[in-house]
């Protein structure tokens, strides 16, 4: 099989000849999902597996908070390499702020909603004391510079109705054990309660504007100045919170090339994206065009995929090739380790094969944080 298949090869080179173009080799590795729960630990994904919810066919049963060390092994890869201006290879994560918070629920019997703060949640965990002291260090020797991914990863009402209202069994099976994230029990097929800024009805976007705000007032507590660049967790938001990403100080967004994103009550509007593109607010778009995942499996689309360093190696020569940045996408949860060992081992052997191919074939490349490549193409607007 060909690294990318006939179409993928097509389809990229097509979404790489739009935008604007850049003569320096710019990579910049945007992971998303950071400081969010999804499975709490290994007690926790053996209990539910046993109870049948569907984990076992998705790599993501694998990620969990990061704990103090999946931070340091990340930190150490990266540091083992330069790029051509001298500098490590740098990553730029997408943050949650914040978590359900389970026992102030329970406290309430089910009759009221809470999120605790990301200081909050780290303080239920064993080894991830340092974890908002490694977002800020991490920042500071800019190796790892944290950047806005929402207030909680989960959507609240589509959450709420499944564990409140409906009293699910396979969802309160999960809250029993702090995780979020199994996509089916008993043959019930969840809605897409992780695209936390997806909003069913017009009358949701008032209170996503309102969780917008929350997540960058505690961006700010914990990094000490505002966040520049934001990514919607999992599924598209409506167009009327830029205004909000504006107020708290984002100017860079990243974005599907094809967007179809929601105006509420069943309707949806279609955009094309591209790098450098301006929205009405004056803030930059970027576009994603290589994925990392390689710690993948189980997913049907992404099974011709058998190794996960040559396709991105491809992607981004396509990008090079019409004098685009390379802006890879690679999940928090190649990095995880709390839950499996081996699945972090792998995603760590495989970034370090990635970063060594990437400095050998192009020795001109410069890594960059997604806030330096939004503000790039702002100053050739
Ligand atoms: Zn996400």
């Amino acid at each position: 099989m060909n690294i990318l298949t006939f179409k993928e090869n097509f389809r990229t080179h097509l979404s790489n000849s739009f935008g604007k173009t850049l003569r320096r080799k710019i990579v910049v590795i945007e992971s998303d999902d950071w400081g969010s729960i999804r499975t709490a630990s290994k007690e926790a994904y053996q209990a539910m597996l046993q109870f049948g919810l569907k984990l076992e066919t998705n790599h993501y049963g694998f990620d969990s908070l990061e704990s103090n060390e999946d931070l340091e092994l990340l930190f150490n890869v990266l540091l083992d390499f330069k790029d051509a201006t001298g500098r490590p290879p740098v990553f730029t994560p997408f943050c949650n702020m914040a978590n359900p918070d389970f026992e102030a629920i329970e406290s309430t019997n089910f009759s009221d909603y809470a999120f605790e703060s990301i200081d909050k949640t780290i303080a239920r965990y064993p080894n991830h004391d340092k974890l908002l002291h490694y977002w800020q260090e991490g920042e500071r020797r800019r190796l790892f510079c944290p950047q806005l991914h929402g207030r909680e990863h989960i959507h609240v009402g589509r959450w709420w109705k499944l564990i409140a209202q409906e009293k699910d069994d396979g969802m309160l099976e999960a809250f029993r054990w702090r995780s979020v994230g199994a996509s089916r029990w008993n043959g019930k097929e969840y809605p897409n309660y992780l695209g936390a800024l997806h909003p069913e009805k017009k009358s949701e976007i008032p209170g996503l504007h309102k969780m917008l705000e929350d997540a960058g007032r505690l961006y700010e507590q914990y990094m000490g100045h505002k966040p520049t660049c934001f990514v919607a967790p999992n599924a598209e938001e409506p167009a009327e919170l830029e205004t909000t990403l504006k107020k708290i100080g984002v100017e860079t967004i990243t974005r599907a090339k094809r967007r179809i994103y929601p105006l509420g009550d069943g309707q949806f509007k279609k955009e094309w994206n591209w790098p450098g593109k301006i929205n009405a607010h004056g803030q930059v778009i970027l576009v994603r065009n290589a994925f990392f995942e390689p710690v993948c499996f189980g997913e049907p689309d992404k099974a011709h995929i058998t190794d996960w360093v040559d396709r991105c190696l491809k992607q981004i020569s396509i990008a090079f090739f019409w004098n685009k940045p390379a802006v890879i996408s690679s999940h928090r949860v190649n990095y995880i380790g709390f839950i499996e060992l081996k699945n972090r081992d792998k995603g760590i052997r495989e970034l370090r094969r990635l970063l060594k191919a990437i400095i050998k074939k192009w020795p001109e490349v410069e890594f960059m944080t997604s806030a330096e490549l939004g503000e790039l193409l702002m100053n050739k607007a």
